[in-house]
């Protein structure tokens, strides 16, 4: 497989006006090979609510125990997996919303004991992903994965895991040339709150030991970093910016490069 993107939409990116779907449908007319990964947490918080399943957070993640599970893959799986792939459907595209659990693409392990089911890659298989680009479909990628490893006897097959490290997973697997991270700021910025153009993986660790990169920001790196030894280059853009996907084909302005 020459030359695959992998696309990571940002939960607040995806939104009203929002033209990266129309982007991602026009760049496949063009040829260009797509995987796109979301996330969702906002709407899983938001479905938990509306369920009324009560969860917990640890270090800022969310404990995932089975009623968390079920909400999570109903709606990360379910809704916004197919409100995406139908989005880029009628949009001109071709795209199949698939999970982590399909094909054994991811087979993930429990990540901590405290945090129940919230998984971590341990081994990706990309024959569905190959199958799909090479038949001309945008596969769509929810971040639900297969409980492969370590799994108790009663425990669920699925586990719930995180969109950014799906992403570098993917793009590293697939040998990817490039990871993109639409997201809801300028790029990385540095201490003072400007983009920072360029960052090298190292300067981005230190970034992350001083607190510069906090919060929803370290994962997206750390994929970054992984995507990186696999020889992928790693963008992080403005995913609010009108067509912000077309630009970054055509050149790219802006965001934050990561390289080795
Ligand atoms: P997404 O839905 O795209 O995953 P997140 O909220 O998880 O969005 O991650 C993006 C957020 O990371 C930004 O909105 C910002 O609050 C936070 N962040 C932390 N450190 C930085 C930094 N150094 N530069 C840019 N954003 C940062
Ligand atoms: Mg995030």
């Amino acid at each position: 497989m020459k030359n695959v993107t992998v696309i990571k939409l940002g939960g607040a990116t995806f939104g009203k006006g929002d033209t990266t779907i129309a982007d991602i449908a026009a760049l496949q007319q063009r040829g260009e090979s797509l995987v796109v990964v979301h996330g969702g947490g906002s709407a899983v918080t938001a479905w938990l609510k509306k369920q009324g399943v009560e969860t917990r957070f640890v270090h800022g993640e969310r404990v995932t125990d089975l009623p968390a599970l079920e909400v999570a893959t109903a709606v990360l799986a379910g809704l916004a997996n197919k409100e995406i792939a139908a989005a880029i459907n009628v949009s001109g595209g071709r795209a199949v919303g698939i999970s982590g659990a399909d094909g054994a693409l991811i087979e993930a392990r429990q990540k901590a004991k405290d945090m129940g089911y919230v998984g971590e890659t341990v081994r990706l298989n990309t024959a569905l992903l190959t199958t799909l680009l090479g038949a001309g479909f945008v596969p769509v990628v929810a971040p639900i994965s297969l409980y492969a490893v370590g799994r108790p006897d009663k425990a669920p097959a699925l586990i719930n895991a995180n969109g950014d490290p799906v992403a570098g997973d993917i793009a590293a697997a697939m040998k990817a040339t490039r990871l993109i991270f639409l997201t809801d700021v300028a790029g990385i910025l540095d201490e003072s709150g400007k983009p920072i153009a360029e960052l090298s993986a190292g300067e981005a660790e230190k970034l992350i030991k001083s607190g510069v990169i906090k919060g929803g920001m370290i994962p997206k790196v750390n994929a970054a970093l992984r995507a990186l030894e696999a020889g992928a280059v790693a963008r992080i853009i403005d995913g609010r910016r009108r067509h912000a996907l077309l630009a970054e084909f055509d050149g790219g302005d802006g965001g934050t490069t990561i390289h080795k």
